[in-house]
């Protein structure tokens, strides 16, 4: 328990805490290297009954909790993709909890309903998005994509799904690619669509997508069938390796079909502020709903997803609610933002997006990204030139894939798992593995906000050597 005063020094002790802790992070390893059980066994069995000085609680954090921690904000977080936070983020994402407004109202925090639509409208400007869309933040992509596919669902059954439940209906279909993320077949399950009902349409290609004959001669045959085809899912910037839909053609077959668009952009959406990778999403204004993840590469921290949907309408017809108690008694045409996602409980995340896009300004931001793009470009044709790698795909964005394929090694997955895994234990460098019809294959994607020039050189350094060590 802790007065106000005490709050004051320990949030200060906190803010120095944090700056020294993003000052260390260069010359730290980038991933935790932890056996697993170290951090529960070093934690009492049952919480105590009396209340502990702040004092230990603190350095309890720092001895038992940050040696466990994996630097997401290392500049070389090469793995997965990236989780941003840079400093005008982290300082409005305090403010936010110090005022711990809960937002599923207007009226219960007009202001942060009225930027948070503000924000979305700039955001969707800034990716070159037609002014028929519009804009609610969500916690995850997984969530915006679950309310895409409730709202697909719901709009194939004119609305029967919620009130009178699956079982009396047609069977209701969703296509896409295998380059899909698990969020959506997770969304099919939810949905009750089932996931048997959940057709993969193969690609012609990572960058081609989605075969748009195949997509369509599916929907035909589903319809003779006596199936309900609800909608698709297209992907621009797949989790694996970058898989791109081309939504051109997949928007012409839905129109055709009267079926619903949903565009998973997570990662790969914030690189559209730049214009000149537009072509990777050329069609987009024709999807009915859209995905993007500002808290993956644009820099508004965890969590901060945003769904743009063409008709807003639609998804409030399929996710409000209103028993009495939530009513907003003489406000007219306000938004209760509740009413467009699954939760009702919502943080006030468009502070950070506020504070973000002010304190870099657009242009700043694109020159963030186009310079993870170029050195990750850079990394991929180092590689492509030095002795047994092989790049396994392009570069789609700032990520790619590559492989190790000494001709002294029999078991090449095994070798190239193995790798991964030494460079991971290394610690210079933090990257991770797929698999790439069938065979495993090393994922690099740069997206740091702290990455520097230097730091691919880092990198190439580290896959190098451990690669050699290995074959030595
Ligand atoms: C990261 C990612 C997701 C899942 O994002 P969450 O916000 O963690 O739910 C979905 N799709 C793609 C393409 C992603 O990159």
């Amino acid at each position: 328990m802790i007065n106000n005063d005490e709050f004051r020094r320990w949030s200060h002790r906190t803010a120095d805490w944090a700056a020294d802790y993003r000052a260390a992070l260069n010359d730290a390893p980038v991933r935790a290297s932890l056996t697993p059980g170290a951090t529960a066994n070093a934690l009492p069995a049952a919480a105590p009954e009396l209340a502990e000085p702040m004092e230990n609680i603190f350095a309890d954090f720092e001895r038992i909790i940050v040696p466990g921690i994996t630097h997401w904000q290392h500049p070389r977080f090469f793995a997965y993709f990236p989780s941003n936070a840079p400093a005008p983020s982290v300082v409005a994402e305090q403010l936010v909890n110090a005022m711990a407004a809960q937002c599923m109202l207007w009226q219960t925090s007009p202001s942060a309903t009225e930027l948070e639509t503000r924000m979305l409208e700039w955001l969707r400007d800034a990716l070159g998005l037609g002014p028929h869309f519009s804009g609610v933040i969500q916690e995850a992509a997984s969530s915006s994509t679950f309310a895409a596919i409730l709202t697909m669902r719901e709009k194939a059954l004119q609305w029967a799904g919620n009130s009178q439940g699956l079982s009396g209906q047609k069977k209701l279909r969703v296509y896409a690619s295998q380059e899909v993320h698990t969020s959506v077949d997770k969304a099919i399950w939810m949905a009750g669509i089932g996931g048997d009902n959940f057709i993969r349409i193969p690609i012609k290609g990572v960058l081609r997508g989605m075969d748009a004959a195949a997509l369509e001669a599916a929907i035909v045959a589903d319809k003779a069938a006596g199936f309900l085809p609800a909608g698709i899912v297209a992907c621009i910037g797949g989790t694996s390796v970058g898989g791109t839909d081309s939504l051109r053609d997949i928007c012409s077959v839905a129109r055709r079909h009267n079926v619903f668009v949903h565009v998973d952009a997570a990662w790969a959406g914030s690189a559209m502020i730049c214009p000149e990778f537009r072509h990777l999403w050329q069609g987009i204004d024709e999807a009915d709903s859209m995905v993007f993840n500002p808290h993956k590469w644009l820099g508004a921290q965890a969590d901060c997803s945003v769904l743009f949907v063409r008709e807003p309408q639609h998804l409030v017809k399929t996710l409000a609610i209103q028993p009495e108690y939530l009513k907003t008694q003489g406000a007219d045409g306000i938004i209760n933002y509740s009413e467009w996602s699954i939760v009702l409980g919502r943080r006030f995340r468009a502070l950070k997006i506020w504070f973000l896009l002010r304190a870099y300004g657009l242009e700043g931001l694109r020159q963030v990204i186009r310079n993870h793009i170029n050195w990750s470009v850079e990394l991929a044709e180092k590689l492509r030139a030095t002795k047994d790698f092989s790049i396994t795909t392009e570069p789609v964005l700032s990520l790619f894939s590559f492989r190790h394929e000494p001709s002294c090694v029999a078991d090449l997955d095994g070798h190239n798992l193995a790798l991964v895994k030494a460079i991971n234990d290394d610690g210079r460098i933090y990257i991770t593995q797929s698999k790439l019809d069938g065979k495993a294959i090393i994922r690099f994607q740069a997206g740091s906000f702290e990455m520097q020039h230097s730091d691919v050189d880092v990198a190439y350094q580290a896959i190098t050597e451990i690669a050699k060590g290995l074959t030595a």
